[in-house]
């Protein structure tokens, strides 16, 4: 679930550092790192009803870029409502 269907995209590892203390910049004695942690980063995942291309209309989990660049066609609900309606 935790992946994009077009582009592979996944959860990726980095660090989350833990500080405490005032900025030099405002007026303190500087930040200091108290601790580091592994933890992961999570692609934006849509759930999004798109057309495969086999013609197939599925639902998948799709990243916001993949969608945004136009890498998902989207299932079309007024294409689907003519279709029911001519049956
Ligand atoms: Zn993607």
């Amino acid at each position: 679930m935790q992946i994009c269907h077009t582009c592979g995209k996944k959860p990726r590892l980095g660090n989350s550092i833990a500080r405490r203390g005032l900025a030099k910049k405002k007026g303190g004695v500087g930040k200091k790192i108290t601790g580091i942690t592994r933890r992961r980063y999570f692609p934006n995942l849509q759930r999004v009803k798109a057309e495969l291309p086999s013609g197939q209309i599925r639902r998948i989990w799709v990243c916001a870029a993949c969608i945004q660049t136009g890498r998902v066609k989207k299932a079309s609900p007024r294409l689907r409502n003519q279709e029911t309606a001519s049956v």
